[in-house]
């Protein structure tokens, strides 16, 4: 179920080519998808053709030997006439048998991917079900490590899993895929006796199986993601609270009892200002379990996954390195914000997965203003930026099983801090949020069901903004353009998005002012100097561009090429159509006379050089006149010259490049600075 949205999301992904063509064109993007990301990540005919309805996952698992066996029954309703469908199970681990009623089922093995054939077609809407039975010693691997059979500092045995990105079907067989869940599963664990199993859901069963085994039966009452789905096998001490009507229980070894204690009360100020803010706790039926794992922490679905060290921030760092992380433990904040962003939200394809952590990573700083203030929050998501590179748009191609890179997480929660500022209404902000969270509940959603959401309750194209920050690499850039003479800054956007257009606050901080700029030029009076005027970068995650600063640098990056005799770095300073008239009076005409007689000059003379800017003045917004004294020193004999030089730079599609310089000897006497 919870499949309703996607058909129509198909539809647009394939509409808009070009959404996916930038991910694959940019330089750092992954090469092409391999069959198994394709096996894995396509929702094909075959996952299409049918809709979960329930998992019922009866395994033992023998923490000795590293092995699990078992079966899976899985109940779904066809969608349309078919004979086949698609599993996942990882190609280590053995299909004993796959039962349809007394019939034994045909299959065929591809990588991790078990398509699995019916004698004769089942029909549109039955309901069906099917007895996968499995066995096997599960691979440790990825992130987390999918499943790891471990010893805790004790010696006993700790089994646990933790398999996102790796696929569930890393320990069991299943439609390992995010855009269909199940409406609910039953979990039957059976370990050794001396160990318990903490999965999702509720406990609703304990048997003692008569041979050394017990058998732990859990109840989900809710949809859940397949790498939620959680074996958490150990030595575990209990202990419980409530908040309300709402049961919270806690999962730890008999040795950190005192400190889970301390540490774990965190979980109540969380669990009151995330349902302020995001509405109910969204699995209240399954109640909440945090659970001591080996691993620093996973979002599993009512049993968030816990080894943070029992100490605040995350694994005893300042995460974001600005003083506000060592107030409170990462780990329990992050993890059980995904039980709305993630869990109850969840992406319908890996694309997306921002929708997982960019939501997560803002409700932190949500958590943040709610116990420590606004301004905790707004240095917290400030923290965030030394983390972002900007490299790859944060949505990857869609249906090739390709992660977003980190960037998903902080730039994704600065783009919230963003938007939030372009909607400039905190009480408008809270309640779309609320909204956003009630509204798809439950429900598996693309981007494009957000900016959809967001463009209808706020009456706003928010289109283009949300597909500058999601869908392309680059920040968009303010750029900025002051005539000090009458008081006055130009300003525009410099984005891929033609139509880009974001309100900004400019001017002074204690009385901001805002700004409409879209990517043509506009002139305010300001009253203001160069020095004065400010942009709300802390409210705004942009880039900040202001001409003099990026005429500076173009000048200085020639100097530097000069200094190093490198031509590759020189030619890029300039126009094509460049021209320099050097002090001897000789012309050089065109870029690659310019750089090639200033490398040879440099070459001859040797010696230091340096420009220093006296002035700089646009003649039109895109051209500029720069004069500077050109100092040689060290050239031979210890001679030094000085002369006056002129540039002419232009703006070009590619920023600033110097299109002619002058250079007149000598110089006048020392400059008036
Ligand atoms: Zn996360």
């Amino acid at each position: 179920m919870r499949q309703k949205l996607l058909s129509r999301l198909i539809c647009l992904a394939l509409l808009a080519p070009g959404v996916l063509a930038t991910a694959q064109e940019s330089p750092q993007s992954p090469s092409a998808p391999s069959r198994a990301d394709i096996l894995r990540g396509e929702y094909g005919p075959w996952r299409a053709n049918n809709d979960l309805l329930s998992y019922d996952l009866d395994i033992r698992v023998d923490p000795e030997k590293k092995f699990i066996s078992g079966k899976n029954t899985i109940r779904f309703k066809m969608l349309k006439d078919d004979t086949r469908i698609q599993l996942d199970l990882f190609a280590n681990l053995n299909v004993d048998k796959i039962l349809f009623g007394s019939t034994e089922l045909k299959y065929t093995r591809e990588l991790g991917t078990v398509f699995v054939d019916f004698p004769a077609p089942l029909k549109k809407n039955s309901v069906q079900s099917i007895e996968f039975y499995y066995s096997g010693s599960p691979q440790e691997t990825g992130r987390f490590g999918g499943i790891s059979f471990r010893k805790d500092p004790a010696g006993r045995h700790w089994v646990t899993t933790a398999c996102q990105g790796v696929g569930a079907s890393v320990w069991w067989p299943n439609k390992d895929q995010q855009q269909d869940e199940v409406e609910n599963m039953r979990l039957r664990v059976a370990v050794p006796s001396a160990l318990t199993d903490v999965s999702n859901g509720r406990l609703v069963g304990k048997t003692d199986l008569g041979d050394g085994y017990t058998r732990y039966d859990w109840a989900i009452s809710y949809p859940i993601n397949n790498y939620c789905v959680s074996l958490n096998i150990g030595h575990y001490e209990h202990f419980g609270d409530r908040l309300g009507d709402l049961t919270m229980d806690f999962y730890c070894l008999p040795e950190n009892l005192e400190k889970a204690k301390r540490q774990f009360a965190q979980a109540k100020p969380m669990m009151e200002a995330f349902q302020k803010y995001f509405g109910e706790y969204p699995f209240k039926r399954d109640g909440y379990k945090l659970i001591e794992v080996p691993y620093s922490g996973m979002e599993h679905q009512s049993a968030v996954a816990y080894g943070n060290r029992f100490a605040n921030g995350y694994l005893e760092r300042d995460w974001t390195g600005v003083g506000v992380s060592l107030k409170f433990d990462f780990i329990i904040i992050h993890e059980s914000a995904h039980e709305w962003f993630g869990n109850s939200i969840t992406a319908g394809d890996i694309s997306d997965m921002w929708i997982h952590e960019g939501w997560a990573t803002y409700a932190e700083c949500v958590y943040v203003e709610a116990m420590f203030g606004r301004d905790d929050a707004l240095k917290y998501v400030n923290g965030y930026k030394s983390k972002v590179r900007n490299r790859q748009p944060i949505i990857t191609a869609r249906g090739v099983n390709q992660t977003p890179s980190q960037d998903q997480y902080f730039k994704g929660a600065l783009f919230l801090n963003t938007l939030r500022s372009v909607i400039d209404d905190d009480k408008e902000w809270w309640k779309l949020l609320r909204a956003y969270c009630d509204r798809f509940k439950y429900r598996n959603i693309m981007t494009e069901d957000i900016v959809a959401f967001f463009n209808q309750q706020t009456g706003k194209n928010l289109t283009p903004i949300f597909d500058q920050y999601l869908r392309r690499a680059a920040l968009p850039a303010l750029e900025l353009r002051f005539q000090e003479s009458d008081g006055s800054v130009s300003y525009r956007w410099k984005t891929d998005i033609k139509d880009f257009a974001m309100p900004v606050k400019v001017g002074r901080r204690t009385d901001w002012r805002v700004i409409q700029p879209t990517t043509e030029w506009k002139t305010m009076k300001t009253g203001m100097k160069k020095e004065e005027f400010e942009v709300a970068t802390d409210l705004y995650y942009i880039e900040v561009v202001n001409d003099e600063d990026a005429i500076r640098e173009v000048v200085s990056k020639y100097v530097d090429a000069r200094e190093r005799i490198d031509p590759k770095a020189a030619e890029e300073l300039f126009t094509s159509d460049a021209d320099q008239l050097v002090s001897s009076g000789e012309w050089r005409r065109g870029r690659d006379e310019v750089v090639r007689g200033a490398m040879a000059s440099s070459r001859s003379t040797g010696g230091k050089r340096s420009i220093t800017v006296e002035s700089i003045r646009m003649v039109t917004p895109d051209v500029a006149i720069v004069d500077g004294r050109y100092e040689l020193t060290g050239l031979a004999g210890g001679a030094t010259r000085s002369m006056w030089t002129t540039l002419v730079l232009k703006r070009t599609e590619k920023g600033w490049r110097i299109s002619a310089i002058r250079n007149m000897l000598p110089a006048a006497p020392a400059s008036s600075r």
